[in-house]
């Protein structure tokens, strides 16, 4: 059958309008993909956040690379520590894709997203009578936390930490939009504590003992697993111990006449409670910087009775940054004790005491990262081992 010429015009024109259409969409997509260009995408927790030309690729390296290695170098980190890994706390992964350049971010965007932070800093500048104690009590934190995020206080130790108006302390870091954690391994020097050999006397009290021996304490390595976040430690543990020096026991005649009693957990007699830190020197396991500890540390709940450790005088009531709230008690013979960290005192300066009286409470007041007791021996004003003593 042959078609009316109408009808044929009307194919062709159908015909020659598809033919246009295809050739014109192909021609589109050929020329797209032949402007495709080589790109990374950025990707944090399986989101694409920013798409970088392929010139840029070694730049975020460097970019992401120095920003975690900044995290190393203000984190105060002894030399001697072993860096196991620095890596982001997100997940952060660059990947090749082929895109349209119009899609294409700058390197710029992420290095000023790396600057950004979740929550500003918190800083506290010092005025006129400011002391670091009120300030822990307006921040929630205790002096350890201020010194930590404030290094420069530790250097002033010797000197109550003193501060000076308009100084300014950091109260709380700020929390960077990307978290660096750091894993380290470090080792520290801890003292070992002797025991005491006890040798009992039954024409002394219980409250009198003469040392026949003194005790050396010992030394030990031991290792730490530390964790920091952003600069600062969220877990330190100790995971092995390798002992350097075995301690020397101590020999002490003790009496057995009694006088007096304390009831409940481990009696050291000037406070029951679990010793925490014996007498010596000690490595920090971070910084490893060297400290002496000139008593010992009794753990106990705050509110716990503390006792006159001998009959004396009392010397001093006082409370500084440093020691908190503390007593000290002359007991004759060039031997002064000192009681660090109380909540609350019993006495007041020039009271004469007796052996096992209530002098004031356990507390967590001054440098002190929990309520605990550090009591102190000074013989002449040296410090003793308190252990020849209690
Ligand atoms: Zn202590």
């Amino acid at each position: 059958m042959r078609l009316k010429k109408k009808y044929k015009v009307i194919l062709y024109v159908t015909l020659t309008l598809i033919l246009g259409w295809i050739l014109t969409v192909s021609g589109i997509s050929a020329y797209k993909y032949l402007n495709l260009v080589d790109a990374y995408d950025f990707i944090v927790d399986g989101e694409v956040k920013y798409t970088i030309p392929s010139d840029q690729y070694d730049d975020l390296e460097l970019l992401m690379k120095k920003y975690k290695m900044d995290f190393l170098s203000v984190s105060n980190i002894s030399n001697s520590a072993k860096i196991l890994s620095v890596e982001f706390k997100q997940d952060i992964q660059v990947v090749e894709r082929k895109v349209e350049e119009e899609e294409l971010d700058s390197i710029d965007d992420i290095a000023l997203e790396f600057q950004k932070n979740e929550e500003e800093a918190i800083y506290h500048t010092i005025v006129e009578n400011d002391n670091l104690w009120d300030i822990g009590v307006t921040y929630g934190m205790n002096l350890a936390k201020i010194v930590e995020y404030n290094p420069f206080l530790g250097a002033r130790e010797e000197k109550d930490y003193m501060i000076w108006p308009k100084e300014v302390l950091l109260m709380k870091p700020a929390n960077p939009v990307y978290d660096v954690v750091v894993k380290l391994q470090n080792t520290a020097l801890e003292p070992v504590p002797f025991e005491t050999i006890k040798i009992e006397d039954k024409n002394l009290f219980t409250s009198q003992r003469i040392i026949l021996k003194e005790g050396i304490e010992g030394e030990k390595n031991v290792v730490y697993d530390i964790v920091m976040e952003n600069g600062y430690a969220t877990s330190i543990e100790a995971i092995q111990e390798t002992i350097l020096k075995e301690p020397v026991s101590a020999e002490v005649k003790v009496g057995t006449k009694r006088t007096l009693s304390y009831g409940g957990g481990n009696n050291y007699g000037v406070t029951t409670g679990r010793l925490t830190s014996g007498y010596g020197y000690r490595t920090h396991p971070i910084s490893g910087v060297k400290t002496f500890h000139n008593g010992i540390d009794i753990a106990a709940p705050t509110g716990t009775g503390v006792y006159s450790y001998a009959s004396g005088t009392v010397i001093s009531v006082s409370q500084n940054n440093t020691l908190g709230k503390y007593i000290a008690i002359d007991h004759g013979n060039g031997l002064v004790t000192r009681y660090l960290h109380l909540s609350k005192f019993n006495v007041e300066k020039g009271d004469k005491v007796s052996t096992g009286d209530r002098i004031g409470s356990v507390g967590n007041t001054g440098y002190s990262t929990g309520p605990h007791l550090h009591f102190e021996v000074l013989k002449n004003g040296s410090y003793q081992n308190p252990w020849n003593y209690i």
